[in-house]
């Protein structure tokens, strides 16, 4: 029997906000244990949380990027389990009437198709703390509650069961936080858990309507492990039907180390949240304005702003996608482009040499050391004949070392691309006097040779000589 996988994704991006969600502690990465805490995020009795507004912003601007509707009243929930790490004994979050519903996104699939991917929801909540062993004491069977992250804003994104493939769910969570981190509301560290996911995976037979059972897959924090995930549960589904046995619905684990998932609990040992409305915190309404206002302070989206590299400044689909690939990226093109005007030669050098000099030295573009408007002094060198386009490449990675502007790189240097003929000549006599047996192979037929020579030309004049002169030169000379 052939079987059809259907995927569902539970995305939980964390929010870029200064403070946390219902009390003014910070929200800052990485300092003393509980040093960011105060009585509401520490659940002490009688503290009342208070909403922290950008939350709200920011899950508007979520909403509106993924084509969902913002609720006008929409309500805080508690949603009640013990575990040490959560003081009050409920996490407050939304269920019914959740900030924003009925979204989607339509993901490529492939060059040309686009697949609509449902989102169901999304909404806020905070998080819990986190339990540390050993740390507090030093002592390393001691265990402690560090409660910095506890009350830390969340958005939860929760997609429809649309997902056919492990590729399309990479698809869509790669698009998803290209969305959030273009918006600014998630740093998408998946490693630090800023970005991370729960994947439902069922199977059912190809043609049926009815959807299997699905297992639920915890906070998988790689594009890769969630590929690597999916690909295994359905594979184990698969493999359980064939062998006469049943799906049954349950939370499981993956393990990055061997590839595979393990139970972790089944339905029956499911919590029953007891999920119902805060009375602490008052519905939430949004008003009309306010969601306009929000859509007008939407940037031009990735999608939006492929689609205008591609009409407007011509690129190919490729390369407006890898130039969008991040708002900073893109941001670095379009002052090229303004700096330079060929928007095709900006692109296939921000593609190419300066990502290579990003990724060789782990630096991200924001913090890239050649300016747009100086990578367009180096290429408009290259327009005017001053240098080919061979020594702009060393002229580059000088100017990446040094900081210096190109045109002070080739006066310093001596880079000026040799055009005048004569010097040319002369090189090419003197090679092709040192080099008669190639001379008598050319003129044999053999044009492979002509390469040989230009090569040997280019390094006679350290790379100086001007290719379009030196092949013109040297076709005439060996014709002979
Ligand atoms: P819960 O809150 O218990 O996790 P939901 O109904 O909210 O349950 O569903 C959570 C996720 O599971 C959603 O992303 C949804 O698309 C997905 N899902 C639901 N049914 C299936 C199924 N049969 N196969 C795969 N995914 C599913
Ligand atoms: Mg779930
Ligand atoms: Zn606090």
């Amino acid at each position: 029997m052939k079987y059809q996988p259907v995927i569902g994704l539970e995305v939980h991006v964390q929010l870029l906000t200064d403070t946390k969600i219902f009390c003014g502690c910070s929200t800052m990465f990485g300092a003393e244990p509980n040093s960011q805490t105060c009585p509401v995020c520490l659940g002490l009795p009688g503290a009342l949380p208070v909403l922290n507004k950008k939350v709200v912003e920011f899950a508007i601007k979520a909403g509106l990027s993924t084509n969902c509707s913002i609720t006008p009243r929409s309500i805080f929930a508690r949603k009640n389990y013990f575990y040490p790490d959560l003081p009050k004994g409920y996490q407050i979050s939304q269920f019914e009437d959740p900030i924003c519903q009925h979204g989607w996104l339509d993901i490529k699939v492939n060059e040309q198709d686009l697949k609509r991917i449902g989102i169901t929801r999304i909404h806020m909540e905070e998080d819990a703390g986190k339990l540390v062993h050993g740390e507090l004491s030093g002592r390393a069977d001691d265990s402690g509650v560090d409660l910095n992250r506890a009350c830390t804003p969340l958005l939860e994104v929760v997609s429809e069961p649309d997902l056919r493939s492990s590729d399309e769910a990479v698809v869509y969570l790669k698009q998803l936080h290209q969305i959030v981190t273009w918006l600014g509301i998630c740093d998408g560290n998946m490693e630090e858990g800023s970005f991370r996911c729960d994947a439902n995976v069922s199977v059912m037979p190809v043609g049926s309507s009815t959807l299997g059972t699905r297992a639920e897959i915890k906070n998988v924090n790689s594009f890769k492990f969630v590929k690597q995930a999916i690909e295994y549960e359905i594979q184990r589904q698969i493999d359980l039907i064939e062998d006469g046995g049943t799906v049954v619905q349950e939370t499981r684990l993956f393990d990055p180390n061997s590839g595979t998932t393990r139970s972790m609990r089944s339905k029956e040992e499911a919590h029953d949240y007891r999920y119902f409305p805060d009375p602490d915190l008052v519905p939430l309404v949004i008003s009309d304005q306010w969601i306009e206002r929000s859509r007008q302070e939407l940037p031009e989206l990735p999608e939006q702003r492929q689609h205008r590299f591609m009409t407007e400044l011509g690129l190919p689909l490729y390369d407006a996608e890898v130039l969008t690939a991040s708002r900073a990226l893109a941001d670095y093109f379009e002052a090229g482009v303004a700096a330079h005007g060929n928007a095709k030669l900006i692109g296939n050098w921000i593609m190419g040499e300066i990502t290579r000099a990003l990724n060789d030295s782990g630096t991200s573009i924001e913090a890239c050391p050649v300016a747009p408007g100086q990578l367009a002094e180096l290429l408009k060198l290259i327009d005017n004949g001053t240098i080919s386009g061979k020594i702009a490449k060393t002229v580059f990675d000088e100017m990446w070392r040094s900081g210096k502007a190109a045109q002070a790189i080739v006066e310093e240097q001596g880079l000026v691309q040799v055009s005048d003929s004569s010097a040319i000549e002369t090189i090419i006599d003197e090679i092709m006097a040192a080099n008669a047996g190639q001379v008598e192979e050319y003129r044999g037929g053999k044009e492979k040779v002509f390469g040989f020579f230009v090569g040997q030309v280019m390094k006679a004049s350290k790379g100086k000589a001007n290719p379009s002169v030196v092949n013109e030169l040297l076709l005439n000379k060996l014709k002979g």
